[in-house]
């Protein structure tokens, strides 16, 4: 799997939106985890988006419900273009008229591991993603624990599932998406962010 940061780029104004431009695409190529981020946005529909650090981009999702902690969940995740590493400290707002219009919270970020495993080897991520199927073990701080996501249509409206794996981490009865909204990076809220309010 390459990078692939063309439409990332051909459907933004660096001029006039905050977001990052991606310049350091090979920067991150040590011994440290790589990161994931789920980003609130509140644009025309509200949605989170999922984003796994994969060969140097973030593989991106949006999931109209957000995560769930009950492995009965399964949460629809359409796949979005790729972002670059340096999306997943993005918190701010999207300048009305640019794609994605709205604000950005990072609502959840951490380390993952890949667990992604067939006869009991490891798949690497980039072929787990190519072949509709992976398992990460999360290390956020209100997502923990084993996660997979499966791609259950790959015609023009490409869908995949995010589902809780049944592990210890496992919590039918905590919905973080709901009683847990604030940003991880700053303490705000969608509101506060939106109206450049700063917590810190
Ligand atoms: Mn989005």
């Amino acid at each position: 799997m390459t990078r692939s940061l063309g439409e990332y780029e051909r459907r933004r104004d660096f001029r006039r939106t905050a977001e990052p431009q991606g310049r350091k695409r090979a920067a991150r190529r040590d011994r440290s985890e790589p990161h994931f981020v789920v980003q609130q946005h509140d644009t025309s529909r509200l949605h989170y988006d999922f984003r796994l650090e994969v060969d140097g981009v973030m593989k991106s999702w949006a999931i109209p419900k957000g995560p769930s902690l009950d492995p009965r969940d399964k949460r629809l995740a359409r796949p979005t273009e790729d972002h670059p590493l340096e999306y997943r400290d993005f918190e701010g707002t999207i300048p009305e008229g640019e794609y994605g219009a709205g604000t950005v919270v990072v609502w959840d970020t951490g380390t993952f591991r890949n667990m992604t495993e067939r006869r009991g080897e490891q798949i690497p991520l980039g072929s787990a993603l190519a072949h509709g199927h992976v398992a990460v073990w999360l290390e956020g701080s209100k997502l923990r624990g084993g996660f997979a996501l499966t791609r259950i249509r790959s015609d023009r409206d490409e869908s995949w599932l995010l589902v809780k794996m049944d592990d210890d981490e496992a919590d039918a009865r905590r919905k973080p998406v709901r009683s847990e909204p604030k940003s991880v990076l700053t303490g705000r809220t969608l509101e506060e962010v939106s109206a450049g309010s700063d917590a810190r």
